[in-house]
C-alpha cells in the first residue's frame, strides 16, 4: 500500500473528513482552506506523542485514536473556543491495515463527538509517533486565558480530577482492579471527554482557565503565575471517586487528585456570584478553592492546616 492509497483508505475516506461549516477545503491540495466567521479569532494548538513516552508502544490503536484528538480538543475547550478542525501528521513504522484501521476509526469516532473535521496532515516512515492540530473558533476577546483570575474569585473544576492518574497504573500493569473499579477508570484515561460546551458556556464569566494536564497543583501554578495572584484549595471539596478511592487508598488518592496529570477537565476562576447558575446546567461543577492576594499554590485540609505536598513529595506518586 502506499503513501496515496493509505492517506485516501484510512483518514480522506473517513466520515470526519467530509465537508463541514467553516471548511472551504479539505484534504488533497496543498493546503486546506478554513473559514471562520466574521469576527473571530482561529484558536490553534498542536500536541506530539511519541510512543514509549505518551502512550505505552503496544497498545490499543483504536483506543489511541480516541485519546490522541481528545487530548488536542482539550485544549481548545480550556479556550472556549468552538472546535473546527484538524490535521494529523504520522509517523508510522509499518503501514499495518489493521492497526491503521483501528486507529482511524478511533479517531474518527472522537472526531465526530467533538464536531472536528480532519482537514490533512502528512503521513512519514519511522518509529509510532503523531501530531495532531487542532483548530477552534472564538468570538474576538472571549477567549479564556490564565491571565484573568481575580482576588475573590471561586477556583472551579469541571470534573473528577486523578483518575487518569489511577488509570495509568492499570495501564502500565503496577497495580491490578475488578472490573467495577478499573472500567470507570479506564474510560477516563483513554476517552476523556473534551469540555467543549462547557468551554464555551465560560466565555464572558470565568476570569481565567486552562485544562489540567499536568496535575492540578502544577496547572494551577500557571493560573497563579499568569494572574499575578494565589490559589487555595480545600482538599475537603475536590471531586470524590470512589473508584479511584477503592485503586489507591484515601491517601495517595488525594495525591493523585492534586499532582496526576492527563485529566482534561477544564479548571478556572469564576466571581462566586456566577456559580449558581452554571450548576444549574453543569451540576459537576465544583468550586473546590478561591483567589487570594500572593503568590503560588496552597492545599488546605479540612482543620485549615496547610497540607500542600512538597516538590519531592507528590512526585513519588508516579515512581
Ligand atoms: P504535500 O506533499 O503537498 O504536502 P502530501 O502528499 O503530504 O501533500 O499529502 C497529500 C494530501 O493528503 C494533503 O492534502 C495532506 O494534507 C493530506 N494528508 C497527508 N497525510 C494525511 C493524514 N495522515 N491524515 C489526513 N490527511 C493527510
Ligand atoms: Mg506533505
Amino acid at each position: 500500500m502506499g503513501e496515496f492509497e493509505l492517506i485516501r483508505r484510512y483518514f480522506a475516506a473517513a466520515a470526519c473528513a467530509a465537508t463541514a461549516d467553516g471548511v472551504a477545503l479539505g484534504i488533497g491540495d496543498d493546503c486546506a482552506l478554513l473559514t471562520p466567521v466574521a469576527g473571530a479569532q482561529l484558536a490553534v494548538s498542536t500536541d506530539t506523542l511519541v510512543a514509549g513516552v505518551h502512550f505505552p508502544a503496544l497498545c490499543d490503536p483504536f483506543l489511541l485514536g480516541q485519546r490522541a484528538l481528545a487530548v488536542s480538543a482539550s485544549d481548545l475547550a480550556a479556550m472556549g473556543a468552538a472546535p473546527l478542525a484538524f490535521t494529523l501528521a504520522l509517523t508510522l513504522p509499518d503501514a499495518d491495515p489493521a492497526w491503521l484501521e483501528a486507529f482511524a476509526s478511533g479517531l474518527n469516532r472522537m472526531a465526530t463527538a467533538c464536531g472536528l473535521a480532519l482537514i490533512g496532515g502528512d503521513t512519514t516512515r519511522g518509529p509510532l509517533s503523531m501530531t495532531l492540530t487542532v483548530f477552534g473558533q472564538v468570538p474576538a476577546g472571549l477567549a479564556l486565558t490564565r491571565a484573568g483570575a481575580r482576588v475573590g474569585d471561586l477556583l472551579c473544576v469541571g470534573g473528577p480530577l486523578g483518575e487518569a492518574g489511577g488509570a495509568l497504573e492499570l495501564v502500565l500493569g503496577r497495580l491490578a482492579a475488578a472490573p467495577d473499579v478499573a472500567e470507570p477508570l479506564l474510560e477516563r484515561y483513554w476517552s476523556p471527554p473534551p469540555q467543549l460546551a462547557l468551554g464555551q458556556a465560560l466565555r464572558g464569566r470565568a476570569t481565567a482557565a486552562l485544562d489540567v494536564s499536568d496535575g492540578l497543583l502544577a496547572d494551577c501554578g500557571h493560573i497563579a503565575r499568569a494572574s499575578g495572584v494565589a490559589l487555595v484549595i480545600d482538599a475537603e471539596r475536590l471531586p470524590p471517586s470512589p473508584a479511584l478511592e477503592s485503586l489507591l487508598g484515601p491517601e495517595r488518592a488525594l495525591q493523585a487528585k492534586l499532582s496526576a496529570g492527563d485529566d482534561y477537565v477544564i479548571a478556572f476562576t469564576l466571581p462566586p456570584a456566577e456559580l449558581a447558575e452554571l450548576q444549574r446546567d453543569w451540576p459537576q461543577v465544583r468550586a473546590i478553592g478561591r483567589v487570594e492576594a500572593g503568590a503560588g499554590v496552597r492545599v488546605l485540609d479540612g482543620t485549615g492546616r496547610d497540607i500542600t505536598p512538597r516538590q519531592g513529595g507528590y512526585l513519588h506518586f508516579m515512581e
